[in-house]
């Protein structure tokens, strides 16, 4: 809509970055990329104050993005990051940024990859480099003069880049870049060995940071849960399973993800619809005095469609994304609540943004308790509650309007009533799960336990030792061993592909698979420690999507 779109375009960035962030599905810049972007553009140095969660990384990627020259086939931005995934993630978000800017090319750069095929990206004219400190050092001693033409450099969690020991990688690497160049910090905390970098480094630079009120959410149960991003969907058909609720708002941050999740849950019989930008007003307010009458149950929105949305029936807030900070957070729970009554409001949280919880919890001044999903028997006992409470109404009168009838059908079949009931129970309940057994087979993989932490490997950059990203393993259960293989989501693999090749091949039943993680660059499969060698052997030669899936026996410590 003209509205949101002007969101981003009063930013003055380039109408191709805009219209790229706008295919993205972004509504209006948040509040970090509204104060950031023209400072970076007007080519100012700069310390952001924001963390994981907040936009940081487009409040740097779409300045810079317009800032260079694609014409010219040369480093011209470096972005620092202190680990290989939030490399990966950076590179990846400047790509999809990039997208209607032909001739603009992206390399990350980072330890546990060959070097050879890095330099040469480099070399090749990539304008972007996104690199983990260790690795680029590697680089600058094989070519000192590989920075030689960057004029734009980004130091993204600057704090977490000290703490992982790469203070002495930093200080070679600005010796290496032209002392004209533009030097943009962010960072979550701004201890003084941060400060001391930004005297030392940066030219006079403004600061950016986004003021947290205190703010006080009474009346509102607050809870959160740890998932990770690619298992959303299934956590919230999980979640809405045993919550009671009456109406129910879920917050996603893209237009997409409005579609997306709205039609997963239509599809399990849920009266659902999407509000995003896109919607026309008359649509719009369709929807919304169907979720006050009823007609709708559960609405996906995003922040900006969402505004001023006021349905005394909204019992839920569910916040699947997380949102940018928390003001908007108290913002979008007060959705609930309303009118004096009490609501509830459940937050789920990607292991990369914990940080964001701690921020949300001291502005608001409480502990927003952690949850587990809901387990097989937990599913069971909603379900059986659900039944009783539709049936228990009909049975006063069924007897004399249905009675006889009954009596007839059970004659004419030759069947006892119970077994007529359990029939029409069967048919009522549609086929669904209604013992633990069915419900441990249906349930989608989603872990019992939360996760810890979304890299559990070496990632060959030398401060690894310290990682924050290695937590402690998710427990495993009795008799399951874990197992791993190099094939990940950028190889283009989902875990029903790894789910349909270990059962195809490996001639097991689908109780015996447990958890499946896709991770980027490896899979995690759980898998009966009971004849491992030998499966593992079966295995041997399988391959997906097109590669050899080599599973082996994986041990954390
Ligand atoms: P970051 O804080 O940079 O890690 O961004 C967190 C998430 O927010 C990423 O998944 C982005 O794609 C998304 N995001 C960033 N800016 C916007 C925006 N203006 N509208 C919607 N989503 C956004």
């Amino acid at each position: 809509m003209t509205q949101e779109i002007g969101g981003f375009a009063a930013l003055e960035l380039h109408p191709n970055i805009v219209a790229a962030v706008v295919a993205t599905g972004y509504e209006e810049p948040s509040a970090i990329q509204q104060q950031s972007i023209p400072i970076i553009l007007a080519g100012h140095d700069m310390i952001g104050q924001a963390q994981t969660g907040t936009g940081k990384t487009a409040a740097f990627a779409l300045p810079i993005l317009h800032r260079i020259d694609p014409s010219k086939r040369e480093p011209q931005a470096l972005i620092l990051a202190p680990t290989r995934e939030l490399a990966l993630q950076v590179a990846t978000a400047f790509e999809t940024y990039a997208k209607q800017m032909p001739g603009v090319t992206v390399v990350a750069v980072y330890g546990g990859a060959p070097m050879g095929p890095q330099l040469k990206a480099i070399r090749n004219g990539a304008q972007i480099v996104v690199a983990t400190p260790g690795r680029l050092c590697d680089h600058l001693r094989r070519d000192e003069k590989v920075l030689a033409t960057v004029n734009h450099l980004v130091l993204d969690e600057a704090d977490e880049m000290l703490k992982l020991g790469f203070m002495d990688d930093l200080e070679v690497i600005f010796k290496a870049m032209p002392e004209t160049r533009q030097t943009v910090l962010f960072s979550a905390t701004l201890p003084q060995s941060i400060r001391a970098i930004a005297e030392r480094h940066l030219r006079d630079p403004k600061h950016v940071k986004i003021q947290s009120k205190t703010q006080t959410v009474t009346a509102i149960e607050q809870a959160h849960l740890l998932v990770h991003a690619d298992q959303k969907t299934s956590a919230v058909l999980s979640l809405l399973e045993v919550e009671d609720f009456d109406a129910l708002i879920m917050f996603v941050r893209t237009k997409q993800a409005t579609l997306d999740l709205a039609s997963a849950l239509e599809a399990k019989g849920y009266k659902a619809a999407a509000l995003n930008g896109d919607i026309a007003q008359n649509q719009r307010e369709r929807v919304i005095d169907s979720l006050k009458d009823g007609r709708l149950d559960i609405v996906v929105a995003t922040d900006v469609a969402a505004r001023g949305l006021d349905v005394p029936r909204i019992t839920h807030v569910f916040n699947v994304d997380m949102p940018y900070d928390p003001e908007s957070y108290v913002h979008r729970i007060g959705r609930t609540g309303r009118a004096g009554r009490e609501g509830r409001a459940l937050l789920l949280v990607t292991p990369r943004e914990r940080r964001m919880l701690q921020v949300i919890e001291r502005v608001t001044g409480q502990k927003v308790a952690e949850v587990r999903l809901p387990d097989a028997q937990a599913v069971l006992d909603a379900r059986i509650k659900k039944l009783t409470n539709s049936l228990s109404p009909l049975v006063a009168d069924a007897e004399s309007t249905h009675g006889d009838l009954l009596d007839r059908l059970t004659a004419d079949i030759g069947c006892t009533p119970r077994a007529l009931a359990a029939a029409l129970l069967r048919k009522a309940t549609n086929g669904q799960a209604l013992n633990l057994a069915a419900i441990e087979k249906e349930r989608p993989l989603v872990p019992n336990n939360a996760p810890r932490g979304d890299r559990p490997e070496r990632s060959g950059d030398r401060p690894d030792r310290g990682d924050r990203e290695r937590r402690a393993p998710i427990p495993l259960a009795e008799g399951r061993a874990r197992c791993r293989t190099a094939l990940g989501a950028r190889d283009g693999i989902a875990a029903k592909n790894l789910l349909g090749a270990i059962l195809n091949e490996g001639g097991l039943a689908r109780e015996a698979i447990g958890r499946i993680q896709v991770r980027d660059s490896f899979s995690l499969v759980e898998l009966p420690e009971d004849g491992l060698e030998k499966l593992l052997t079966k295995l041997k030669d399988t391959r997906v999507a097109g590669k050899q899936l080599k599973l082996r026996r994986y041990r954390e410590d």
